[in-house]
């Protein structure tokens, strides 16, 4: 271990992590040192090309699970899988998510039943299948990517917001569950951050509200976040690398928000 690759030898996993949060996390991850299992959907090519130069970036192994987080089987291999590949798992990041704005009563049931699956129950798959690694190992973290709205609801979000919020209440159970095992399970609470998850709801909304992508992101989108500025995936990663750190050992069971003071409204 280094001062400047402080994870060096570690192992992680992180769902969702071929675009937006999910990758600057795992590229945070790798950064300091720590092998990572990458995951997430898109183009086999594109996500290969990204492995391969992270893993040269960094000088770390960089792997890729195709698990597709609605299925709980496919899941648990992607960590059998990590286990297999490194021979330990200290870190697991639940951050996979999607979106979809509608109102509740006309809201499509396939997609309330694809984002509870997606941004609720993954989290609870991967836990489930790590935390006997983690207990074996006698220390582990879970980071699990809530949101903002884990603390405060926005209308036309319901599935999205029910989802984040108990993404809250599996972390703050987790927490309590394995506190004396060296295992700590926090959430982060993003506010707003430009991803593809966010720029197709500008693109959305600018349609939708007549307006223009500008005033959509500062009149819509960032009319919640006080600083009027998108969070930055290097304070999501600063975040992620002191929770995953020795001195976030007592920091459990908690939502830690970075939102620009938007949930001190
Ligand atoms: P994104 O769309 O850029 O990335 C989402 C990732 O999840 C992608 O890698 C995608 O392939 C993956 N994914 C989606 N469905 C999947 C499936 N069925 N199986 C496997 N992978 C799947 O989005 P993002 O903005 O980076 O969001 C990441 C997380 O951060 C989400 O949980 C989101 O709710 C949360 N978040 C985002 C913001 C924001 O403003 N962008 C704010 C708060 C919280």
């Amino acid at each position: 271990m280094s001062d400047n690759k402080p994870l060096s030898g570690q192992a992680a996993v992180v769902t969702g992590s071929t675009s937006g949060i999910g990758m600057a996390l795992a590229e945070a991850l790798a950064g300091a040192g720590c092998n990572v299992v990458l995951n997430g959907l898109g183009d086999p090519a594109k996500i290969e090309a990204e492995r391969a130069q992270m893993a040269a970036r960094h000088g770390v192994r960089v792997l890729y699970h195709h698990a597709d987080m609605t299925r709980g089987t496919e899941i648990a291999a992607m960590i059998a899988y990590a286990k297999a590949e490194f021979g330990r798992l200290d870190i697991l990041v639940n951050n996979a998510g999607i979106q979809h704005v509608a109102p509740v009563d006309e809201f499509p049931v396939e997609k309330w039943d694809q984002i509870i699956a997606i941004n609720l129950t993954s989290a609870f798959h991967a836990t489930r299948a790590a935390l006997p690694i983690m207990k074996a190992q006698g220390r582990g973290r879970i980071v699990n990517i809530a949101s903002a709205h884990a603390l405060v609801a926005s209308p036309f979000k319901s599935a999205y917001v029910a989802a984040k919020h108990g993404v809250l209440g599996l972390t703050k159970t987790v927490a309590l569950e394995v506190a004396q095992q060296g295992i700590t399970c926090t959430a982060i609470c993003p506010g707003y951050v430009k991803t593809p998850l966010v720029e197709a709801q500008i693109a959305d909304q600018s349609k939708a509200r007549g307006i223009s992508e500008e005033a959509v992101m500062k009149d819509v989108i960032l009319a919640a976040q006080p600083t009027k500025k998108f969070v930055e995936f290097s304070e999501l990663a600063g975040l992620l690398l002191y929770l995953v750190s020795d001195a976030g050992a007592s920091v459990n069971g908690v939502a830690l928000s970075i939102d620009g003071g938007w949930t001190a409204a």
